[in-house]
């Protein structure tokens, strides 16, 4: 009881000292304490140290385990605050070993997170990415896009002939594993993947119908004559509604002659009747005014079937079957009613 009672008058001695000694007093009593401190933590041995570190962490984590909610957040500000004032006064070179260190300790910290933290932490920073871009203006997308093709060009000339060549090989063996794999399911899933495309592609100038492989991007301004790929365009939009055009048609342009096959060449086919819709097939095929002859046969590979020669376009006189079928229904009647 004396004891707490003199440790009492004690600190209160100490507390009005304190406050009545001037700056400079201050000031010295701060600058003794820390050369004490100093002094002590010299002579300390490595086991020491170590013990010393951790009472310090320990009573850290306590005094936080009882900071209420808004102490937190001030002491969170008050970090960041502090962390911020340092890096504004960091050099140049320490601000990039400051850099390297955290790239570094991000770095270990990743190679022990198990693969479902990978993915979950992947998704998350996707996600974070995708957010951003969607809140950015056209402006700083078109900023963003030069950045990257900026760093793209930096990187490549960064690199060595050796580098360039092995990324070629690699290249080029992933091509061949595309091309031709060597893995049986592989094989059977690159076959159903491919056989899933089809030629969903129309050519703006020539209506027919292709795979991606044969078409691009239609863009009137990427030829020399753009008046007259303006001119051959159909503005027909396709998949991801955009207009496309075939490389033949590319190729002719390019020239800056009409694609045979463009539709401003004549070449439209006319709106079909909708009467015919309603006829069967010998009927359509009775009042047709051609009559398309072409030599079929079967493909060597897939079962498929395909044309040899020329087509031939037989026109047919429609009136004359006309009269005919006029006739044999008069003949018909006349011969059921007798
Ligand atoms: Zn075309």
């Amino acid at each position: 009881m004396e004891k707490k009672r003199r440790n009492q008058l004690d600190q209160e001695r100490h507390k009005n000292k304190r406050e009545k000694e001037s700056d400079m007093e201050k000031k010295r009593r701060n600058q003794l304490d820390q050369e004490r401190h100093k002094n002590k933590r010299e002579k300390e041995s490595d086991m020491e140290k170590k013990r010393r570190n951790q009472l310090d962490q320990e009573r850290l984590k306590r005094k936080r385990e009882k900071a209420s909610d808004m102490e937190k957040k001030g002491r969170s500000l008050l970090e960041r605050e502090r962390l911020k004032r340092k890096r504004e006064k960091e050099s140049y070179m320490e601000k990039k070993r400051i850099n390297q260190l955290d790239q570094e300790r991000l770095k270990r910290k990743r190679e022990k997170a198990s693969d479902m933290e990978k993915k979950d932490r992947s998704l998350l920073e996707r996600e974070r990415l995708k957010r951003k871009r969607e809140k950015e203006s056209d402006m700083e997308k078109k900023r963003r896009n030069q950045l990257d093709q900026e760093r793209l060009k930096r990187k490549r000339e960064k690199e060595s002939e050796t580098e360039k060549k092995r990324k070629q090989i690699i290249d080029k063996s992933l091509h061949a594993e595309t091309r031709h794999p060597k893995s049986i399911d592989k094989a059977n899933k690159q076959f159903l993947k491919e056989i899933q495309k089809s030629p969903d592609y129309t050519c703006t100038v020539c209506h027919r119908m292709m795979y991606n492989e044969n078409v691009i991007q239609f863009r009137p301004s990427s030829f020399r004559n753009s008046d007259l790929a303006d001119f051959c365009r159909t503005h027909l939009k396709t998949v991801s509604d955009k207009e496309w055009l075939c490389t033949t048609c590319q190729r002719h342009l390019r020239k800056g002659s009409t694609p045979p096959q463009a539709q401003v060449n004549k070449m439209a086919l006319p709106e079909q009747p909708s009467i015919v819709d309603e006829l069967t097939d010998f009927e359509a095929r009775l009042v047709a005014k051609r009559i398309p002859f072409m030599k079929i046969t079967a493909l060597p590979r897939g079962k498929q079937q395909g044309i040899i020669g020329s087509v031939v376009n037989v026109p047919s006189d429609v009136d004359e079957t006309c009269k005919f079928c006029q006739e044999l229904q008069y003949r018909l009647v006349s011969s059921l009613s007798n």
